[in-house]
């Protein structure tokens, strides 16, 4: 276990909010992010998804209805900011491949990339899709290959260091490409916060804020251009992006 401070404001001033699988959540004092605190170390984070990829596998067909509607719509959503036809797209974790699958079939050029090898697999078993299992936080890319959206659902509160996985998906899009996130909406697990579905340490890390994570992409490069959607019951995010290149060189 090691302590960080605030990865966005730079704190170490943090006040201990709840504890949970023996993992303590903090808010940080300066900007409000919510982040386990200490961390763990990478490898008993690697150990806890070795463990744990199987049960997500089973999980996954069960929901396979559920998430290629959702994809569509998410889809649709890319259509009208870019237009119909050959866009790049790039699924960070992508799971088994519904988004994927569903991108190819509206004559997008989509690949993706999951840290889970079994789910890989099935995308690649089932659908034939370009996906690869890798951690893409590790992972190094070809200079030159660069997209025109990266979609990344469910990802960003997994990841030990968001802002340097933020900035990475910076450098691998176009010129004033898109960067979709979604994530839970800390905003929604209420003033007492016991009682939240989304508090999975050490799966999730971090604890995002429609405010803390606009913050954070704009440390990374991103100019924050709306919301696919924003209702409070959903308690969810789903933020657009746009890579800035006024500041941030390539
Ligand atoms: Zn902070």
């Amino acid at each position: 276990m090691k302590l960080i401070q605030c990865p966005l404001c730079g704190n170490n001033d943090q006040e201990p909010r709840l504890v949970k699988n023996g993992y303590q959540i903090v808010s940080c004092r300066g900007c409000h992010l919510f982040f386990v605190n200490p961390q763990p170390e990478e490898g008993e984070l690697f150990c806890f998804y070795q463990q744990h990829q199987q049960l997500y596998l089973q999980q996954y067909p069960r929901k396979e209805i559920a998430k290629r509607r959702e994809a569509r719509r998410e889809l649709r959503r890319i259509e009208r900011l870019l237009g119909r036809g050959w866009i790049s797209v790039f699924d960070i974790g992508c799971g088994c491949g519904f988004f994927l699958q569903e991108a190819v079939a509206r004559g997008m050029n989509a690949r993706g990339v999951d840290l889970a090898q079994s789910e890989v697999q099935y995308a690649r078993d089932h659908f034939g899709v370009a996906a690869e299992s890798a951690n893409f936080l590790d992972s190094s890319y070809n200079p030159g290959e660069t997209f025109d959206v990266i979609t990344m659902f469910d990802v960003i509160e997994h990841w030990p260091d968001p802002v340097a996985g933020l900035v990475k998906c910076h450098s691998l899009l176009k010129d004033s490409g898109y960067l979709i996130v979604g994530t839970p909406d800390v905003s929604s697990a209420g003033k007492y916060l016991v009682e939240w579905e989304d508090w999975k340490p050490p799966e999730h890390l971090f604890y995002f804020s429609h405010e803390t994570l606009i913050k954070m992409a704009e440390k990374a490069g991103f100019r924050y251009r709306g919301d696919f959607w924003r209702v409070p019951w959903r308690k969810r995010i789903k933020a657009v992006f746009q890579a800035d290149f006024s500041e941030h060189e390539r």
